[in-house]
């Protein structure tokens, strides 16, 4: 299987080799510390830095050094290539380990959980998330399974706005219900379309005769 990352094959035992607690990036003041999410220079100029976990800096009897990382994926890195649910900071952490040079480390980054991120006040550029595991060489994810919203059955991504139901609760992009995003950020209510055709049936039956995992939905909407 092709590997989208420069292999470097493990370094045999050599004597001399020592553990480290940090490593200063050159030219900086940032310390790296095992278990820091680090931005690595990409083998070709111009791509985007990669993002890696360190598990382990250890320098050797002339004073190399070195990082045990496991690396991220960004989505388009991966088999299946970027999906329209994955967001821009989005990255999947692999089983994928790998032994650098601490030369390649650029700068650090802060790799958030999923919920971590979706409440973050601000984003700043080193803030990224990861919700998946990603196994590199068959390209399958853990979770396989996810919530997801909308008509359009999509799993969320944060960089898309979505309105509310009053009535379901489920959650909706503005254009799958029609709307431009200015008219989803005027609106104060929002019921969707199948929520307020119940209400007109019900209207019209003047009793509730809703299969059960319709009732269901009525009783979680008059909870307040
Ligand atoms: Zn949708
Ligand atoms: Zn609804």
């Amino acid at each position: 299987m092709a590997k989208t990352r420069p292999g470097v094959s493990a370094p045999k035992l050599k004597a001399g080799k020592k553990d480290l607690h940090s490593y200063t990036i050159r030219g900086t003041n940032k310390i790296v510390r095992v278990g820091d999410c680090v931005l690595m220079r990409p083998s070709d100029i111009g791509n985007p830095p990669y993002v890696a976990r360190v598990e382990k800096i250890e320098s050797d009897n002339r004073n190399n050094v070195k990082v045990r990382v496991r690396w991220y994926y960004r989505p388009e890195e991966s088999l299946g290539g970027r999906r329209q649910f994955h967001g821009a900071k989005e990255l999947f952490l692999s089983d994928h380990h790998d032994v650098q040079s601490a030369q390649t480390v650029e700068g650090k980054c802060i790799v958030h959980s999923f919920k971590n991120y979706t409440k973050l006040e601000n984003v700043g550029a080193e803030d990224y998330y990861w919700r998946f595991e990603y196994k590199a060489a068959t390209g399958a994810f853990t979770p396989d399974r996810v919530a997801v919203y909308c008509k359009c059955e999509m799993p969320y991504n944060p960089d898309d706005l979505m309105v509310q139901c009053e009535g379901c609760k489920d959650w909706y992009h503005p254009a799958c219900v029609g709307m431009t995003i200015e008219e989803a950020k005027m609106l104060e209510h929002f019921v969707c379309f199948e929520c307020s055709e119940d209400d007109f049936k019900q209207f019209q039956n003047g009793f509730h005769a809703s299969p059960v995992s319709d009732a269901k939905v009525e009783s979680k909407r008059h909870k307040r």
